[in-house]
């Protein structure tokens, strides 16, 4: 059928820095005589005027997907071949891109990985999580004059503008019940309710402990997107939400809910993840995420929580630590006398802590965060260690002068190099003539 948008406009529609691939995709699509459809999500928000988060592309037939990534790709791209999934994702600096070849599936058990084999278009798109995601647009062959192909077998544009998220058959939880943490997501993102039918098979899925099946990694995973949906402005906490009123939780871990105490907190870090400042890689969202929502549960909860989602290693112990860390800095930040003593308790601190700190402080607190990230923590002190010793001072007295001036110049007592020198030789004549009292 006719989607009644045109290629200009869904070029227009694509992230800028995709576009020149996407064209070079298109031409060797072209040059094998295959077709090039964009697909699932991006089809998705083009119809509903929504931005889109990346671009998913699958082409027809569904062979030698690597080959042609590579061809089409600049050098200083990345391909990355997925042979089991007969996928390849191409990765040029923030942008990533997805190609499959279509493909039809079997599940072998349950919340296990499915098997796949090449198949075709309409297979492709009956594997899929939702009626409004089973949706392909052609652009490759497409005319730039006329509304491009859009295949949708299972109504997903009705749906669409029904506001209906609907899965494709009844089972469809039961075989992967991840896509009930995708519904979570969506639901609030699009804003659109669950079907009856799907409502209800959810509840048969959660009913039979499907959920056990899944490996945590399969459900972090799932659960990283939550927080990086803050990147498209939403807040991670209506997914949270819903898994709770939905009693997925609980079901992904007997006791775990979503606490009141936590919405503010999370809402709070949703929107700093999408502020461009604090967009780094300097910290994965859902760490600080997971730690603000864990946080106010109890410790043998937490614990079971963070195996669950197979979290391990220093990460699981941060996210665990970070109840007891937050009261602590909270108390001693609120104390703190000056620019220096603020550096000094959060100089050491983890990122993936800090924003979270900074998500569930007040006011007064979020600002001294604030001020230290943005200018004082990048500042450098006008001395080193080394001119420390040349100044005479030895072993732990000089990462504490160090400490001490950095605390002085942080707080304006000292200005420049001369000061800070000036501040040392004292402080290494002081310690001089201790040690000459001390031997006599
Ligand atoms: P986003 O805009 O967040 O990327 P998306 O719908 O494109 O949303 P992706 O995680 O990028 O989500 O997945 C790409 C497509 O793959 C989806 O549109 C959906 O059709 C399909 N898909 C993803 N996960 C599943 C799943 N668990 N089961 C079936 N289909 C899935
Ligand atoms: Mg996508």
């Amino acid at each position: 059928m006719s989607s009644g948008v045109g290629l200009a406009a869904v070029l227009s529609a694509l992230p800028p820095a995709s576009l020149g691939l996407v064209e070079r995709l298109r031409a060797e699509a072209r040059a094998s005589g295959k077709a090039l459809y964009l697909v699932g999500g991006p089809v998705r928000d083009i119809l509903l005027d929504r931005p889109i988060r990346d671009v998913d592309l699958l082409i027809v037939p569904g062979i030698g997907i690597a080959d042609l990534a590579r061809k089409a790709a600049p050098a200083s791209a990345r391909v990355v071949e997925y042979r089991r999934f007969g996928t390849a994702r191409i990765e040029m600096g923030e942008l990533e891109l997805d190609l499959a070849g279509a493909r039809k599936e079997v599940y072998s058990a349950p919340g296990a990985l499915p098997e796949v084999s090449p198949g075709s278009l309409e297979e492709d798109l009956m594997r899929r999580d939702f009626s409004i995601n089973a949706l392909a647009l052609e652009i490759e062959p497409a005319e730039s004059a006329s509304p491009l192909e859009l295949t949708d077998p299972c109504g997903g544009r009705a749906d669409l503008e029904a506001g209906h998220l609907r899965i494709l058959h009844p089972r469809s939880f039961h075989e992967d019940p991840t896509r009930i943490l995708r519904a979570a997501r969506l639901a609030p993102r699009l804003g659109m309710k669950l079907g009856r039918s799907t409502r209800s098979a959810m509840r048969d899925a959660l009913r039979d402990g499907a959920m056990g099946a899944v490996s945590g990694e399969r459900l972090r995973r799932e659960l990283e997107k939550v927080f990086s949906d803050a990147l498209l402005g939403l807040d991670p906490s209506l997914a949270l939400r819903q898994l709770g009123n939905w009693h997925v939780l609980s079901a992904l871990e007997p006791g775990l809910e979503w606490p009141k105490e936590a919405a503010t907190p999370v809402r709070r870090l949703g929107k700093l993840i999408a502020e461009p400042e604090w967009r780094s890689n300097r910290f994965r969202p859902w760490v600080p995420g997971v730690s603000l929502w864990l946080a106010p549960l109890g410790p043998a909860l937490r614990r079971r929580v963070v195996q669950r989602f197979a979290i391990r290693g220093e990460t699981a112990e941060r996210i665990l630590g970070f109840g007891a860390e937050r009261q602590r800095l909270q108390a001693r930040l609120a104390k703190a006398r000056g620019r220096g003593a603020v550096d000094a308790l959060l100089g050491g601190i983890h990122e993936e802590s800090l924003v979270a700190l900074f998500a569930s402080s007040e006011p007064l607190l979020r600002r001294r965060i604030v001020r230290w990230a943005a200018e004082d923590r990048a500042r450098r002190v006008p001395l080193s260690g080394d001119d420390l010793v040349e100044l005479g001072l030895e072993g732990p007295a000089v990462g504490r002068a160090l400490a001490r001036i950095r605390a002085a110049y942080l707080d304006g007592a000292i200005a420049n190099r001369e000061e800070a020198t000036a501040l040392a030789v004292e402080w290494a004549r002081r310690r001089a003539s201790r040690s000459a009292k001390a031997k006599r």
